[in-house]
């Protein structure tokens, strides 16, 4: 079992979930979530053979499931079909390093000036078409080898937060990641322990169930001891909350002590914009952010809706004086981490995107902010729009105030 429980027989067929499905929009023929996840999954129940290609363009963006009147864990059922799906070597190949980002983000770090030349000339981007049926339309993300340096002070754990940095922040922005620790360290979280372990995701919609479970595993035993002694956990990456607030209990399951764990791991998980606003001490900052002219537009990611918590970045900043920003509410950015980069969904990742990519337009912002890394290369890519995460823009204006 993947997420929650196998709950098959709750659907009523309404095909709600078909109608949001971002795949199902623009891609008819494609057999919607209503039959990928519970139809085939009592064939599957049955040991009837129903592996099918289809199985794979689900971008694991857990829309269907939010609608669902049932609460039918349809994206779990198509996940745990995905292990079990058959694939052309090269393929396999292409996301086995696809499941893996902390591997490749080790080995391209090694020498990243090099990596960095490497990874976005055309003959090498040809290559990797030809070999991985990897994208030569996408652009790789800057490699970078930094430590998170920023002192740590040795306080009660009460007191403490747990950053979750993922691997993009680890290897692709690492400044990002240095911002926010500075940033919860002067709204008084004076222990900052940076965890940079991989959350599993990346393998888990790439149907590489195994990795994902190390990694579930690996992360729960991490993150219990000082979450037990009174720790909360922080995520800057979307997709690393989502999956430490909703993955990690259908992955370990079958452990009952390790369900405990990941279910309190999950309650003590918060999204850094949800976290900064549940502190009631975030307020003394209303006074301390410098007002900005711009014209800003903001993208919610799949990632951040389905953890059920708002749109806590829009309304942080909101706080911002002069600011104008527009909510885009246009979808799904089609690009869901490395879906948009293999070549065969290449297309069709871009025609996902396009609904938010005509709503940018018609906004004309001077930048786009999202929260997730991959949206943020989806939107550059299909817009030419500069976007950053939202804490970065938020973080910039108290530092040039204060
Ligand atoms: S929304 Fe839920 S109940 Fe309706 S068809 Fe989809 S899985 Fe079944
Ligand atoms: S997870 Fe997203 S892409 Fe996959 S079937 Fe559900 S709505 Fe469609």
């Amino acid at each position: 079992m993947l997420c929650n429980s196998i709950n098959l027989d709750n659907c009523i067929k309404c095909s709600d979930c078909n109608a949001v499905c971002p795949v199902s929009i623009v891609y008819p023929a494609y057999p919607g979530p209503k039959n990928l996840g519970p139809e085939l999954e009592r064939l599957r129940l049955e040991g009837i053979s129903c592996d099918t290609d289809w199985i794979e363009y689900c971008l694991n963006c857990y829309r269907c499931n939010l609608v669902c009147p049932n609460q039918v864990d349809i994206s779990g059922m198509i996940n745990m079909a995905k292990a079990h799906h058959k694939k052309p070597l090269i393929r396999k190949m292409r996301d086995f390093w696809f499941s893996r980002p902390w591997l490749l983000g080790r080995l391209l770090t090694i020498m990243p000036r090099l990596t960095n030349l490497m990874l976005n000339i055309r003959p090498v981007r040809l290559l990797m078409s030809r070999l991985l049926k990897i994208s030569s339309n996408r652009i790789f993300p800057i490699y970078i080898d930094s430590d998170i340096n920023v002192p740590i002070h040795d306080v009660p754990k009460s007191d403490s937060v747990i950053f979750f940095l993922g691997c993009s922040i680890r290897y692709n922005q690492p400044d990002l990641g240095r911002k926010v620790v500075l940033f919860l360290q002067r709204i008084g979280i004076k222990s900052v322990n940076i965890f940079s372990g991989c959350c599993g995701l990346p393998a888990l919609a790439n149907g590489d169930i195994k990795e994902a479970r190390v990694r579930a595993r690996s992360n729960t035993e991490y993150l219990i001891k000082d979450v037990l002694a009174g720790s909360f956990v922080v995520a800057a990456c979307t997709s690393c909350g989502h999956m430490l607030k909703t993955c990690f209990d259908g992955l370990l399951d079958e452990d009952s002590d390790m369900k405990h764990k990941v279910q309190k791991i999950a309650k003590s998980t918060f999204d850094f914009g949800e976290f900064l606003m549940s502190r009631s001490d975030l307020f003394l900052f209303d006074n301390n952010i410098s007002s900005s002219n711009l014209r800003i537009a903001y993208h919610a990611p799949c990632h951040q809706i389905s953890q059920g918590i708002g749109r806590p970045w829009f309304h942080l900043l909101k706080r911002i004086p002069n600011l104008q920003i527009e909510d885009l509410d246009a979808g799904c950015c089609g690009m869901s981490g490395t879906f948009g980069f293999k070549e065969e969904k290449y297309k069709i990742s871009m025609d996902i995107g396009q609904r938010l990519f005509d709503s940018i337009r018609d906004v004309n912002p001077q930048m786009v902010v999202t929260e997730c890394a991959t949206c943020r290369m989806q939107i550059e890519h299909g817009v030419k729009i500069k976007t950053i995460h939202p804490a970065e823009l938020l973080l910039d204006l108290i530092s040039a105030k204060t």
